[in-house]
């Protein structure tokens, strides 16, 4: 364990990381996410994503990850240096000296030795990858109402259908005024330099480094790619160590007989989002039968064959309405399939802004935050929530109730509502949807926005 028994956030951070320098993060060397369509890869969700070169894969195929930006930023922390675009970390330290930012959680899972190897070793040089998150395409069979064309093919129909999405003030970064045609740089069936790249790395090296090797999307499953890796852990059992974890909305699309065979001898940590019940959770995952979804879900389950199954709640500000409904269900699962069979995770969605909680009303909040302390008495009593599912649930309830204070940013608060007003009305005319029928608790507060 690269942490010492008992031992606190801060004092690791002060024994292994400041010793090191004062901008320090093992992330930048041995974590990235790499978006293969788009030739594209960061070091965390944080930094925005910068273009890997194309030239450079073809005869170092490591250059997916080990890009000429990160190494430069790599040198900027061996000397204590603040790589820009981990401006988020640096927010959140400067806030007050001991503040533990993301840097802390993305390191501590490295071990000191590797650690020590990065700060000691020529920012110049290859690394390879312990944690990766790899994206082959953007083909997905949904378009959800956080999501946006980058990540979603369906996403791209809807914008070449209809045009742009107008009048979101807010959109700064304009993820739903364009189709991203850059997501996806090489059409079906073209060969892509970066695929093949992975492909090539993974064979020579990275099997043997890799400790976790999450696949996401788009819907992975729909990807020709996936099948393929899946089928390799399959066919050299015993070569690689590498945890595999595979991302997927489990959605009608998807074939789950082909699934459950692929995995038959494989382990496999199965992620499914969700975060509300029937109609309400289709409308915000558009593409989504909720019925086919639980089913695909209890189908899992029932199989055994993964090694955990893990339910990731992206809370927006419409899930709330029957988000303890929604954690209701898994809690029932986990009643009949052990503690273990599943698990659920609570990530806040800050982006788009105008999607987030912390623009409905206080008294809606209030109502929704009494909703989730029922959740919480009524399950608290059965040992089957992780320790990480109550901080995620306390943490949840503790933002619902910072941000129930009175807001001093009122102007931007009214922007975002207005924005969220705009993108609905769209969503519904495109999406053939109806916001008040499916929010009925909202409805009144929407029509006055
Ligand atoms: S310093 Fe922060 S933003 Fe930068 S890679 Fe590490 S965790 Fe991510």
């Amino acid at each position: 364990m690269p942490r010492l028994d008992k031992e606190t956030d801060l004092e690791y951070k002060r024994r292994v990381i400041d010793i090191k320098s004062a901008s320090f993060c093992g992330a930048k060397w041995y974590n990235a996410t790499i978006w293969l369509g788009s030739g594209q890869t960061t070091s965390c969700h944080h930094p925005l994503p910068h273009a890997i070169d194309v030239d450079a894969i073809r005869t170092n195929p490591s250059a997916i990850h080990n890009t000429v930006k990160k190494k430069m930023e790599r040198e900027q922390m061996q000397k204590g240096e603040r790589p820009a675009g981990c401006e988020y970390c640096w927010k959140i330290e400067d806030i007050g000296r001991d503040n533990i930012s993301d840097r802390v959680y993305k390191t501590v899972i490295y071990s000191d030795e590797d650690l020590a190897y990065a700060q000691r070793t020529p920012a110049s040089t290859d690394i390879n990858l312990q944690t990766l998150e790899i994206a082959f395409d953007r083909t997905c069979q949904f378009a959800c109402s956080y999501c946006n064309p980058a990540f979603s093919s369906t996403w791209v129909k809807d914008i070449k259908q209809h045009g742009p999405y107008t009048q979101l003030v807010s959109d700064g970064r304009n993820h739903f005024t364009h189709a991203h045609d850059n997501s996806q740089l090489y059409k079906f069936g073209e060969t892509n330099p970066y695929v093949e790249a992975f492909h090539s790395w993974w064979e020579t090296d990275l099997h043997k480094t890799l400790k976790e090797l999450r696949i996401t999307g788009g819907e992975p499953l729909m990807s020709a790619e996936t099948w393929k890796l899946i089928d390799w852990f399959k066919t050299n059992r015993g070569k690689s160590t590498t945890r595999l974890a595979i991302n997927s909305n489990l959605g009608t699309a998807v074939d789950i007989d082909r699934l459950l065979a692929a995995v038959d001898g494989v382990e496999v940590d199965l992620y499914t989002s969700n975060e509300a019940v029937g109609l309400q959770a289709e409308y915000i995952r558009d593409g989504l039968v909720f019925d086919d979804w639980a089913n695909n879900v209890e189908r899992l389950l029932d199989s055994g064959r993964f090694r955990g199954l893990h339910v990731m709640c992206t809370v927006n500000a419409l899930c709330l309405d029957s988000l303890d409904s929604f954690l209701d269900m898994v809690m029932n699962w986990k009643l009949e399939y052990g503690r273990d069979a599943i698990n659920f995770s609570l990530n806040i969605l800050r982006f788009p802004s105008f999607q987030s909680l912390t623009l409905l009303p206080r008294d809606i909040r209030q109502r929704y935050a009494g909703k989730l302390y029922r959740f919480a008495n009524d399950w608290l009593k059965f040992d089957l929530m992780h320790e990480y599912e109550k901080n995620q649930l306390d943490r949840l309830l503790d933002y619902i109730d910072v941000v129930m204070k009175p807001h001093t940013e009122a102007m931007e608060q009214v922007t975002l509502q207005r924005d969220f007003k705009n993108f609905y009305t769209q969503y519904d005319q495109r999406r053939n949807k109806n916001f008040a029928e499916t929010f009925p608790a909202l409805a009144d507060w929407y029509k006055d926005l």
